[in-house]
């Protein structure tokens, strides 16, 4: 662990390792690429957390398909999402049609996605997705079917592999739970 040590000081403990990621990414993209087979989906990258997960996978997709970059916001702590969701980026292209693949870095609440789906029915997609990196399973408040998850992780605050607080950590290579002192002081 002598990469990063000044960011890997931050935190609690290393969850999910790089090598367990690259191989869970592996995995989903073969699966994607099954159950995908003979169609061309339109992945959507939510932004920011997603971007690290969403260009490793797509590389291991191997079917023809598109790409599209979203940004959303959610009212809240920044530790705590509220559910209330704005659109702060929009697609560039109409989805009408298409098989949307949703890809988010982890779903707690469920709040997002639940939201995000509506907004894709609405638009007429012929069918809405969901591949999440993460999944917090303990934390739900709405039912949502999350067909595709990489990992159920515990309820704690996750940082690392395009996963932020306040911005930093994305760039760290594994996953790890944020040391509480971090965002208490
Ligand atoms: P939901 O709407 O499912 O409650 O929240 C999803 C969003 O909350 C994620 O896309 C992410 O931005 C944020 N989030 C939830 N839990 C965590 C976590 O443990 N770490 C980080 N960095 N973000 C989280």
């Amino acid at each position: 662990m002598d990469t990063n040590a000044k960011i890997y000081g931050d935190l609690e403990k290393i969850l999910v390792t790089r090598e367990q990621i690259a191989k869970a990414v592996k995995d989903m993209g073969r699966q994607l690429t099954q159950d995908f087979a003979g169609k061309e989906p339109v992945m959507i990258c939510i932004l920011k957390g997603a971007s690290v997960f969403f260009t490793d996978l797509i590389r291991e997709i191997d079917l023809p398909l598109t790409t599209e970059f979203m940004a959303v916001s959610s009212y809240g702590s920044s530790t705590k999402s509220t559910g209330v969701v704005k659109i702060v980026k929009d697609l560039d292209k109409p989805v009408t049609g298409r098989d949307v693949v949703l890809v988010e870095d982890i779903v707690d609440s469920g709040m997002t996605l639940s939201y995000l789906k509506k907004v894709f029915a609405n638009r007429e997609a012929a069918s809405v997705s969901i591949v999440t990196l993460l999944d917090k399973p303990a934390r739900r408040r709405v039912d949502l079917q999350v067909q595709y998850s990489c990992f159920n992780i515990p309820d704690a605050f996750v940082v690392g592999y395009g996963l932020d607080y306040d911005e930093k950590y994305r760039n760290l290579p594994d996953i790890g739970v944020l040391h509480p002192r971090i965002y208490t002081k």
